[in-house]
């Protein structure tokens, strides 16, 4: 019997499908790549803007396909999408069998397994998950759902007010993953700063916890809340230097008029001195941040406003995105929203300033010596490998084109940096 899944969304998905599949394998199934010789297939959604809800019913479509051409026997859709819009959608895709929500997929899942494939296996244990990527990097999630209310998120109401992970669960899971061989263990929430919150601890006991009990040479983490970014965590992660000092923190916005409309805290002046915070107390840290445009409301001033906070704060890493209406959240109806060729300019301005910061960062370090993770040996014929400094997460960030040397994928290497360009590194060997 074989199992494939069409993983869409970010990389807490990703996670959450890794899990499903390994229910599959407990129960005998071997994962297959290629869809049409698969007898479960699994396409595992995600609905956080409208561009992601419609590469979900894309990807849908086409397994339906699949289900109908090949050896599939039941075709299943989990994930955000599928909890955000079952009721309303699952009689027009009648060949999905099972809509499984984030809430209740084991429980269905489990049923499928036990009347359509007779199998008695039942046990899934807590954290295994069947390793979608390369063993070196991997992600932990530590938490579920959010309890913040950003007017323009659904995600609270898909996924649920922010739930902790019990921390026993997550350092079971984090030695598992040390002894299969991880190198870089990356911790992923809505929040990650909001941990513990709910079960009374919080953060860095996490991360010390983490710390004792395992030896991954670098362990970072993503999403972190502006809020929440307290002294103590910028000391500890100044002090420890198997902790990343890369601070990805999504801002949204600078301006105070938007920020209260988004219904979020702190507002300009406390997000200015956070820059600042973290710079002074954490020397050489790498700071990462998103922001929306084109919020109900946004003028020029306040585009304005956010130009010159991100040309004071001279992020190394920076993501626009324009503002998507969501039903049910409180933005959807608020008005008046910006034009979508004036969103579209005010991106493409953001992210030319940034282009140039980017590029002038990454020029300083030309010259120095960085440790790096070999990723993979490069496709491209130039280089040798491709890899990632500390200030480098996958997929988001920029990438290190190695020249020279000869290193297995997952080592971390120190090299000489030789060259860069808008957002990428070169790098080489010396003895
Ligand atoms: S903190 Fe993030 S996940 Fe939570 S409501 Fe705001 S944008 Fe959504």
């Amino acid at each position: 019997m074989l199992v494939s899944i069409q993983n869409l969304g970010c990389s807490k998905n990703q996670v959450d499908g890794e899990r499903i599949l390994q229910l599959f394998v407990n129960n005998g199934f071997a994962i297959a790549e290629d869809h049409s010789a698969s007898d479960i297939i699994i396409v595992n959604t995600c609905a956080f803007i409208k561009e992601a809800q419609e590469e979900a019913i894309a990807a849908i479509l086409d397994m339906t396909q699949i289900r109908k051409n090949g050896r599939c026997r039941t075709l299943i859709v989990s994930g955000c999408f599928s909890q955000r819009y079952r009721e309303n959608v699952n009689r027009e895709f009648p060949e999905v069998d099972i809509w499984a929500g984030v809430d209740d997929w084991e429980k269905l899942l489990h049923s499928l397994l036990k009347d359509k494939y007779k199998s008695s296996k039942q046990n899934h244990s807590r954290f295994e998950r069947a390793l979608s990527e390369p063993i070196a990097t991997q992600y932990i999630k530590i938490a579920e759902g959010c309890s913040h209310s950003c007017s323009f998120c659904v995600i609270p109401s898909i996924r649920g007010k922010f739930k902790s992970r019990n921390q026993n669960d997550i350092i079971e899971e984090a030695r598992w993953l040390c002894e299969k061989g991880t190198r870089e263990l990356i911790l992923v929430a809505q929040d990650t700063s909001f941990y513990g919150r709910d079960i009374n601890t919080n953060l860095i006991t996490l991360l010390e916890t983490l710390l004792k009990n395992t030896q991954f040479p670098w362990i970072r983490m993503m999403y972190l809340h502006p809020q929440l970014v307290s002294d103590d965590l910028l000391t500890l992660i100044a002090a420890e230097e198997r902790l990343c000092s890369y601070f990805d923190i999504p801002l949204q916005h600078i301006s105070d008029t938007i920020l209260k409309s988004m219904n979020r805290r702190p507002l300009s002046k406390e997000l200015y001195r956070l820059v600042d915070r973290i710079k002074s107390k954490v020397s050489g840290a790498t700071l990462r941040s998103s922001f929306i445009l084109g919020y109900p409301g946004e003028t020029e001033k306040e585009h304005s406003e956010l130009k010159q906070f991100i040309q004071y704060a001279r992020f190394h890493k920076m993501g626009v995105f324009p503002f998507s209406p969501e039903e049910g959240t409180k933005a959807y109806n608020m008005r008046p929203r910006p034009r979508g060729a004036t969103v579209q300019r005010r991106c493409d301005e953001l992210m030319s300033i940034q282009q140039e910061i980017s590029r002038e960062l990454l020029e300083e370090k030309i010259g120095s010596k960085q440790q790096i993770i070999i990723d993979r040996v490069s496709d491209d014929h130039d280089f040798n490998y491709e890899g990632r400094t500390l200030g480098d997460a996958p997929e988001v960030d920029g990438r290190v084109f190695i020249q020279s040397g000869d290193f297995n994928p997952g080592e971390i290497v120190t090299l000489k940096i030789i060259g860069a360009s808008d957002y990428d590194l070169y790098a080489e060997y010396t003895a």
